[in-house]
């Protein structure tokens, strides 16, 4: 049932269809976050492996740009029926690596089969456009076409979900691929790999190479890399958009997060309360859709009381037991952090309404906190304006939703918002006004499916053309216009 192997897995890069030692020897740890065990090793591999992989990808690209769509959509048909069928050893390799809850992990697989699903639509979604007589016995086409090589770098928190958004889309469309997953969590990658593999992918068409910055920057610098699609943090998106794109790459950048709930008063608050723990403390905090501010507009009281005895009443653990929705976060440093963000927090004058800190004392051997809400926050605080990745959740207090939408106006990000109301007014203003680019009614995680855009705004995204949908198309895709005359 399980690939999870007793011994230490040592991991290698996956490069021109072959299983190959990365040239430098350092390699470091990747640990399960709920027992602190070392489940594999990763190799930190250098710019002479971004080489090999990237000759790899350019040779590939001569034969794949030439296959028909419809046969390369099938290899993609192939890999969703394997995904499917490995769905739950997908879901338990992301709870060893990651140490979200196996419910959410499942999940997670689901939506990258559902990227799978859309890409294997590549005849119908590369078509190009045509139009006759643009002047007398002259005729129009567009066609699009593939870049070339394309690099990928994914980030820790959703370690199936982001590749699924890139590598399938970008190989339906003609491209060859070189995914750097995340060090923390790369041993999914390898047996993606494998699958694609099985599903029929030729030699080359699919490369990993494991590492951090010096993998990111081999891809950032390389010429023969057209296109980088990344997802992580936001100073490092902003450098990778920068540097990339400085080098004439295309570049989708989705950064980081800091999600707003407003919560009106007439909100069911049981059930608005009830979506808000989930958003916030599911996957300890580690979604870039999690809900991390909430605004109560009006007197609040008995909402707060709701969210508090909700929180109060949330089982922390191992995400592999079925009762447990606040898993632990990915590394003692980022609990060192966020143990930071609470002492700032509370000299910064919040109110600490409920303590993360304590209750966890017989989870030692896991990076756990408890859930941690702060009441009468001000935008102007550290707390509420940085993304903190955690279970830390902030109260805002507002009179009005007008002032409710300013503090979401004012935050750097834009990844998404959510309204709790009845009240279709306030629904519509909310539409209108709110400036995020996914935003919820009702709804506590709107993160949107395959066949849309990931729509993120302001410092959420950096680049034009976003992740997922029709956008994705165009982004791995370039056009080429011909236009006939036929009176010759
Ligand atoms: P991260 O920025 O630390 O790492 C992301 C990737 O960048 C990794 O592969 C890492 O090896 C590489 N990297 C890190 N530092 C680098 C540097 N200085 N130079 C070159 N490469 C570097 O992000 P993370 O902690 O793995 O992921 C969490 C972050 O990702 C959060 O900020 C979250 O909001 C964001 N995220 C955003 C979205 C979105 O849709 N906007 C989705 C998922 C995650």
């Amino acid at each position: 049932m399980s690939m999870i192997k007793e011994e230490t897995v040592v991991l290698k890069n996956y490069i021109n269809g072959e299983w190959v030692e990365p040239s430098g020897a350092n390699s470091i740890d990747v640990r399960n976050p709920a027992t602190g065990e070392v489940i594999a090793k990763v190799p930190i591999s250098d710019a002479e492996d971004v080489e090999k992989a990237v000759a790899a990808a350019k040779e590939a690209f001569k034969e794949w740009r030439h296959v028909p769509v419809p046969k390369r959509a099938r290899i993609l048909y192939k890999f969703h029926y394997l995904l499917t069928e490995h769905h739950e050893e997908l879901a338990q390799l992301v709870v060893a690596e990651n140490g979200k809850a196996y419910k959410e992990a499942y999940g997670e697989v689901q939506r990258g089969i559902e990227c799978v699903e859309f890409a294997a639509g590549a005849p119908t979604l590369m078509m190009g456009e045509s139009l006759s007589n643009i002047a007398e016995e002259i005729d129009s086409e567009m066609f699009r076409y593939p870049h070339g090589v394309v690099g990928g770098i994914a980030p820790f928190n959703f370690p199936m979900m982001v590749p699924l958004w890139m590598f399938p889309l970008a190989i339906a469309c003609g491209n060859t691929f070189i995914l750097k997953p995340s060090e923390r969590t790369p041993v999914l990658a390898n047996r993606l790999v494998e699958l694609f593999t099985e599903a029929g992918a030729p030699r080359g068409v699919l490369n990993v190479v494991h590492g951090a910055h010096d993998v990111v920057n081999g891809l950032l610098d390389h010429e023969d890399v057209k296109a980088i699609s990344f997802v992580g943090s936001q100073p490092v998106a902003k450098y990778v958009y920068s540097r990339a794109a400085a080098n004439g790459k295309r570049v989708q950048a989705l950064s980081g997060a800091k999600n707003h709930h407003i919560v009106m008063p007439d909100a069911d608050l049981k059930k608005a309360a009830g979506n808000i723990i989930s958003s916030a403390f599911g996957s300890a905090g580690q979604r870039c859709m999690a809900c991390s501010a909430v605004v109560v507009v009006g007197e609040g009281e008995e909402f707060v009381k709701e969210l508090k005895k909700q929180a109060d009443e949330l089982t922390v653990g191992n995400g592999m037991d079925d009762e447990v929705l606040l898993t632990p976060v990915i590394r003692d440093s980022q609990k060192e952090k966020l143990l930071k963000y609470i002492e700032n927090g509370i000299e910064e004058g919040a109110k600490l309404i409920r303590d993360g800190r304590e209750g966890t004392d017989k989870l030692k051997e896991g990076y756990f906190m408890g859930p941690t809400i702060f009441d009468h926050v001000k935008p102007e605080m550290t707390i509420a304006k940085e993304e903190m990745f955690g279970p830390i959740l902030s109260l805002l207090r507002a009179e009005s939703l007008d002032e409710g939408l300013e503090f979401i106006r004012k935050s750097r990000y834009g990844n998404g918002a959510t309204i709790y109301t009845k009240d279709a007014k306030a629904v519509r203003q909310f539409r209108e006004e709110a400036d995020a680019g996914m935003l919820g009614v009702n709804v506590g995680v709107p993160a949107t499916m395959a066949f849309f855009p990931f729509s993120g705004w302001k410092d959420s995204f950096y680049g034009d053309l976003h992740v997922n949908g029709k956008d994705g198309v165009n982004f791995y895709t370039r056009k080429k216009m011909i236009t006939s005359r036929f009176d010759y």
